[in-house]
């Protein structure tokens, strides 16, 4: 179907959201733009879907990935020790209780320990 085309990448799948929050926003409110607005975005998304200047539809989807980078500030700081994530404390890593949801700095490399949270006093396993 998209053979050729652009196709839909990560600010159409955005727009896409942005849609479809738009139509449900206009079930509990009685605006009419807000229909409007959906409709003009699904048109931007599809022409951009079966667009075949892919240059300028990248160089649209670079400038909104730079905008959401900004906005969630950034990829290189972005989630909490996530695998392959760059250790930044030296040898510690920073885990999160499942119970109280509070930060514990833990040994790297200890294999699978019991955890006491100091917190919530509860115990959890986790692999370092
Ligand atoms: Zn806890």
């Amino acid at each position: 179907m998209f053979n050729g085309r652009y196709g839909i990448d990560e600010l159409g799948r955005f727009m896409l959201i942005v849609a479809g929050i738009l139509v449900v926003l206009r079930l509990f409110i009685d605006v009419h733009a807000l229909s409007v607005a959906a409709v003009i975005l699904l048109i931007l998304v599809y022409s951009r879907a079966f667009s075949r200047f892919f240059d300028k539809r990248r160089a649209e989807n670079m400038k909104f990935l730079e905008m959401k980078d900004k906005f969630t500030g950034g990829r290189q700081n972005g989630g909490f020790g996530k695998p392959g994530a760059a250790p930044k404390n030296d040898g510690k890593r920073v885990l999160i209780c499942p119970y109280c949801k509070e930060k514990l700095r833990v040994p790297v490399g200890a294999g699978t320990i019991k955890i006491n949270c100091p917190h919530c006093h509860r115990q959890f396993e986790e692999t370092v």
